[in-house]
C-alpha cells in the first residue's frame, strides 16, 4: 500500500491550496511586486490588472458585477464589515438583527458586541435537521429589524438553508439580509441577479485557496450602505483600506474560476466518496447523522457515536484527520449540534470528516476500515489508555 498517511479529511477547516492557484500567485511575490494603487508605472498597472482580473472571476462565480465586490481578510473579516458596517449605517432606522443559533462565531461573536453597543439580537433555533424554518424566521422580523444574516452552508453539519427564501422575507420588509457563504463557493451554484442577497462573505482557503484572503459582495442596485470598520487610504471605494495583497487576490480569482469551472464535475465525485464513506459506516451501532442529509453540500459527513469515551476516539484517530465539533467550541462543546437540540453528551460525541478535491477511492476506505477499528476498540474500552499519551495542553 502507497497511501500517505495521515490522510486529510478536514476540508471544512481548510483546503490546500490547489497547485494551480499556488503557481498563478508566484509571480506576484518577487516579479510583479508593485503597487496596485501606484498608477503611474508599470509595475502598479501590471499588479493593477491582476487584481481587476481577480475582482471579475470572484464575480463570474457569483453572476454578479465586478463593482461588488470587496476585498477583505477572510470570510472572518467580511462577516465583521457586512454586520457592523450596516448595524452603523442605519442605526437611524432600528437597532434589531436576526440570525441563527448555529451561525459561525463570526457572526455570533459580531452579534455579541453589537448587543453592548445598544443592539437587540435574535438567535433562532433550527429544526432537529440543522435548517430554519421559513415561517419561524418571519415572525422574528419587527419594524425596528435592520438585518438578517444566515449562512448558506453550515460549516459544521454541511446543511444548505434556504437563503432565497429568507432573503425575499427580509426584502418584503426592507430589512437588509447578509449570508456568510465561506462553505458555499464552488459547492452550491449561486446566481446574485436571481438571490435576494444583499451582503455575502467570502474566502479563499475552504475553495483551494490561501488563507488571509476573502472578499465581501455588497450590492450595487439596491446600493448596501456600509460603514468602513478599516479606515486609512480609502482603498475598495473607502469601505476597506489597507495596500491590497496582489499575490493574495490573485489567488481567490484563481481559485474561484477553477470552482466555476470544475463545480458540475467535482461535486458528483466529492459526493460519491462521501457516500461510499457513509455506506461503510452506517451500520456502526448507534451512529447518527447530524443534519439533513438531504439538503446537505456533497463533501460533509458529521455523525454522533454515543461513545463512552469519545475523547480517547479522537485522540487515537492518527491516521486521519478530521474534526470533533469539539475541537471548535472553546467550551468543548458544538454550540451548533446542542442548537439542533442534543444534549452536551451527543454535542461532544460527535465527527465532522470533510472530503476534498485530492481525496481518493483508496484513501476513503482506508479511512472507513480504520474508523470502525478504532471506533470498536473505544467501545471495547482498549483506547482507554492511549488518551494518557496525550498532552493536555488546554
Ligand atoms: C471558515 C469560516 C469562516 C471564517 O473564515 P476566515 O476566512 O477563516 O476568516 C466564517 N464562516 C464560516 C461559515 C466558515 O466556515
Amino acid at each position: 500500500m502507497n497511501l500517505k498517511l495521515p490522510i486529510y479529511l478536514d476540508n471544512a477547516a481548510t483546503t490546500a491550496v490547489d497547485p494551480r492557484v499556488a503557481e498563478k500567485m508566484l509571480p506576484y511575490l518577487s516579479e510583479h511586486y508593485g503597487n496596485p494603487a501606484s498608477g503611474t508605472h508599470g509595475f502598479g498597472r501590471t499588479a493593477a490588472r491582476a487584481v481587476d482580473e481577480a475582482r471579475g472571476e470572484v464575480a463570474t462565480l457569483l453572476n454578479a458585477d465586478a463593482g461588488e465586490i470587496v476585498w477583505t481578510s477572510g470570510a472572518t473579516e467580511s462577516n465583521n464589515l457586512a454586520i457592523k458596517g450596516a448595524a452603523l449605517a442605519n442605526q437611524a432606522r432600528g437597532r434589531h438583527l436576526v440570525t441563527l443559533k448555529t451561525e459561525h462565531k463570526a457572526v455570533l461573536d459580531t452579534m455579541k458586541v453589537l448587543e453592548t453597543q445598544g443592539c437587540t439580537v435574535t438567535y433562532l433555533a433550527p429544526g432537529a435537521d440543522g435548517l430554519i424554518d421559513l415561517d419561524t424566521f418571519r415572525a422574528a422580523l419587527r419594524p425596528d429589524t435592520i438585518l438578517g444574516s444566515v449562512m448558506l452552508v453550515n460549516n459544521e453539519i454541511g446543511v444548505i438553508q434556504d437563503v432565497a427564501a429568507l432573503g425575499a422575507a427580509c426584502r418584503e420588509r426592507g430589512i437588509l439580509f447578509h449570508v456568510d457563504a465561506a462553505q458555499a463557493t464552488g459547492k452550491v451554484p449561486i446566481d446574485m441577479a436571481r438571490l435576494p442577497v444583499d451582503l455575502m462573505s467570502l474566502t479563499a482557503h475552504k475553495t483551494y485557496g490561501p488563507k488571509g484572503i476573502g472578499a465581501l459582495y455588497a450590492r450595487s442596485a439596491p446600493h448596501v450602505r456600509l460603514e468602513a470598520q478599516m479606515h486609512g487610504g480609502g482603498h475598495e471605494r473607502g469601505l476597506r483600506s489597507g495596500t491590497l495583497p496582489t499575490h493574495q487576490i490573485v489567488g481567490l480569482g484563481e481559485c474561484f474560476r477553477i470552482a466555476g469551472e470544475e463545480m458540475p464535475l467535482e461535486v458528483p465525485r466529492i459526493r460519491a466518496l462521501r457516500d461510499r464513506l457513509w455506506n461503510r459506516l452506517r451500520d456502526l451501532p448507534g451512529i447518527v447523522v447530524n443534519g439533513s442529509m438531504e439538503r446537505r453540500i456533497a463533501n460533509n459527513l458529521n455523525v454522533s457515536l454515543r461513545l463512552e469515551r469519545g475523547d480517547t476516539l479522537m485522540a487515537a484517530l492518527t491516521d486521519i484527520a478530521v474534526s470533533s465539533t469539539a475541537a471548535c467550541d472553546s467550551s468543548g462543546v458544538s454550540h451548533v449540534l446542542q442548537a439542533l437540540g442534543n444534549d452536551a453528551d451527543a454535542a461532544r460525541n460527535s465527527l465532522r470528516i470533510t472530503v476534498g478535491r485530492f481525496n481518493t477511492e483508496e484513501e476513503i476506505d482506508y479511512a472507513a476500515h480504520y474508523l470502525r477499528r478504532r471506533i470498536e476498540d473505544c467501545r471495547a474500552g482498549r483506547l482507554r489508555n492511549l488518551s494518557d499519551l496525550v498532552p493536555t495542553n488546554s
